[in-house]
């Protein structure tokens, strides 16, 4: 399965260069050309899905697998102290890019990567709809 149009299916598969960190018969991961902080990688599967609600569920499984095996060798080289997974569905989502990929942003301390949110309040109507609807 490719999207003859998508860019991450030309990189996956090699047909445009990027810089490669790890490769297989399924993922490629590479740095993203616009990082967040210093390491910011991509894995990228090979197949074309637009994001995680088409993904398949055994890929979906490896992709994680890969991204915890990522982190931890990456962790070692880049002397981060933590990192963040982030992955976004939809354009609503800050999805640009509509191949399924995972972000793997490593976090200094100090750094200024913005990746907060306002928090906000439970409400006592929103808990009993959700509640109600998905449990
Ligand atoms: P999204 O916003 O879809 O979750 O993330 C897309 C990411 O892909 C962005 O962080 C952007 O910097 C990165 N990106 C877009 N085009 C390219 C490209 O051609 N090469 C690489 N290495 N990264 C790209
Ligand atoms: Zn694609």
């Amino acid at each position: 399965m490719r999207d003859d149009n998508c860019i991450f299916c030309k990189i996956a598969r090699g047909e445009l260069p990027a810089a490669t960190i790890y490769e297989d018969d399924e993922f490629r991961v590479i740095l993203d050309l616009g990082p967040a902080s210093k390491g910011h990688a991509l894995i990228l599967p090979k197949e074309h899905y637009r994001n995680l609600f088409d993904l398949d569920d055994e890929l979906a499984a490896k992709a994680m697998v890969l991204a915890k095996k990522m982190i931890n060798k990456m962790k070692d080289v880049l002397g981060c102290d933590g990192y963040n997974i982030v992955q976004n569905n939809e354009e609503v989502a800050g999805q640009t890019v509509f191949h399924f990929h995972m972000h793997l942003i490593p976090r200094y301390k100090g750094d200024n990567v913005g990746l907060v949110w306002q928090v906000g309040e439970l409400s006592e109507a929103d808990r009993e709809e959700i509640l109600n609807k998905l449990k």
